[in-house]
């Protein structure tokens, strides 16, 4: 059975990213959409629209038994998460296979596995991958955790098993502070995600954020497709991401990359995957793994000509593997700006009508987005609204690209993030990619 229909589980850009990949390969799309949603650029242009709910997420994107009836009635044959939302929920994917819909993304036990960071940091270190030292899983006694703490070296940083987004992390200097910082961190950690389970890791002074790129075929045959540089952070959201990293070298990528590629072939991974890397004084230290296509997977295509979605709905159909590690070649230098609608120096959320829009364009430049004049951004959703990707054969050129891409685009109606950028692509710093994790919330601060 190959799939004819694919129902898009998602909104906004990465809807409409999909939608492309779809009909691209000749493949029907169903978009299904929130009552805010109703008049979206991907519900345009989709084979089929199925609305699932009210606006609030809970009601319609995460529904699980509305969007499973709207791929009954239209008879979508496979489901694609995109990013958020779903994507990473194994009962989800469960579900989706118990219906006998093919689920574009990985193994229902993969997204379990590595949605719990304890199990996925013990699977990393299995499997050959670097870890931050730390304690060997979840920590619960006070006088362990001392214990632990002292032999790795304070600072170090609490995290919750089941955290994400950047929440439920808690820095501790000093053994002093240990026991409340835990108490905290667990009972935040319960709150936002009903589980307290904490554990321990040495905290890194100064890193960059490093991923890779992964692809398996769900029969032990996996690749990398490179790495990204994600260190451009506020709040640990990312902001601007690049590929390749300004400080691999080729030697560095090679040898990082088959690490990853072979822990997959040792899973058996299918679909999509990134494995997320903190970086200082060229080590590497696992931090995660995200079972699902990331924001920032454009800057990869655009290294690579490779099209990630199409290659994603081709493993779901039992496909194998469009290449070979040997065939993979890595060409010139990409960057991606995430533009939001919100206001550039507060961050401010910044919803309403699209009043104007024009979209940068000429040579290796890529948006991204379902803007178009007279649409709404509405309130109940994440604040991006484009991304603003640019390929240059050298960083330098790209970076050139990059100033000249940002002042073509016009959103008006709405503030957004694009003179953020275009003061943060002129800082030497940024210029010359000498940027860590801490960078861009420095910047910040001196700004104010
Ligand atoms: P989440 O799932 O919440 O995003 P991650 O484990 O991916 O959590 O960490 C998010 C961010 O927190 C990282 O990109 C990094 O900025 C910071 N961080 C996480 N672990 C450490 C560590 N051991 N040392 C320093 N910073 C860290």
């Amino acid at each position: 059975m190959t799939i004819n229909r694919i129902l898009i589980a998602n909104r906004g850009e990465i809807a409409l990213r999909i939608h492309r990949a779809a009909h691209e390969m000749g493949i029907e799309t169903v978009a299904v959409h929130s009552t805010a949603d109703a008049d979206a650029m991907h519900v345009r242009l989709a084979d089929h629209a199925v609305c699932i709910g009210p606006p609030s997420a809970t009601d319609s994107y995460l529904n699980i038994a509305n969007i499973i009836s709207a791929a009954e009635i239209s008879q979508a044959d496979a489901i694609h998460p995109g990013y958020g939302f779903l994507s990473e929920n194994a009962k989800f994917a469960e579900i989706v296979e118990a219906h006998e819909i093919k689920w574009i993304g990985p193994k229902p036990e993969h997204i379990r596995t590595m949605g719990d960071k304890v199990e996925a940091k013990r699977t990393a270190g299995a499997l050959g991958l670097p870890l931050v030292p730390g304690s060997d899983g979840a920590v619960s006694d006070y006088d362990e955790a001392k214990k632990i703490a002292a032999e790795i070296g304070y600072p170090v940083i609490i995290k919750a098993a089941s955290g994400g987004g950047g929440r439920g992390m808690k820095v501790c200097a000093e053994e002093d502070q240990l026991e409340t910082l835990m108490k905290q961190a667990g009972s935040e950690a319960k709150a936002a995600f009903g589980d307290a389970t904490v554990y321990i890791e040495k905290y890194l002074g100064n890193p960059r954020h490093i991923e890779f790129q992964v692809f398996g075929d769900g029969n032990g045959a996996a690749i990398h497709l490179g790495e990204r540089d994600c260190s451009l952070q506020r709040r640990h959201q990312k902001v601007l991401e690049e590929a390749p990293s300004p400080v691999l070298s080729p030697e560095e990528r090679d040898r990082m990359g088959e690490i990853c590629a072979k822990a997959m072939r040792d899973m058996a991974y299918r679909g999509a995957g990134t494995i997320e890397f903190l970086w200082e004084n060229g080590e590497f230290y696992f931090i995660e793994m995200n079972t699902r296509l990331q924001v920032e997977h454009p800057v990869t295509e655009m290294i690579t000509g490779i099209d990630l979605v199409r290659e994603q709905i081709r493993i779901a159909d039992g496909k194998p593997l469009s290449c070979t590690q040997d065939e993979i070649r890595f060409t010139g230098h990409a960057i991606e700006c995430r533009i939001n609608a919100e206001d550039p120096f507060t961050f401010a959320p910044s919803p309403g009508k699209i009043d104007y829009y024009h979209a940068a364009g000429g040579m290796h430049v890529r948006v991204d987005s379902g803007l178009y004049a007279g649409y709404r951004v509405p309130p109940y959703y994440d604040s991006m609204i484009a991304k603003l990707i640019v390929y240059g054969r050298s960083r330098e050129k790209c970076m050139m690209r990059l100033r000249r891409a940002l002042e073509e685009m016009v959103i008006e109606g709405v503030k957004t993030s694009i003179p953020l950028h275009q003061e943060l692509i002129q800082q030497p710093d940024v210029q010359s990619g000498d940027y860590s994790i801490k960078w861009l919330e420095e910047w910040l601060k001196e700004r104010e």
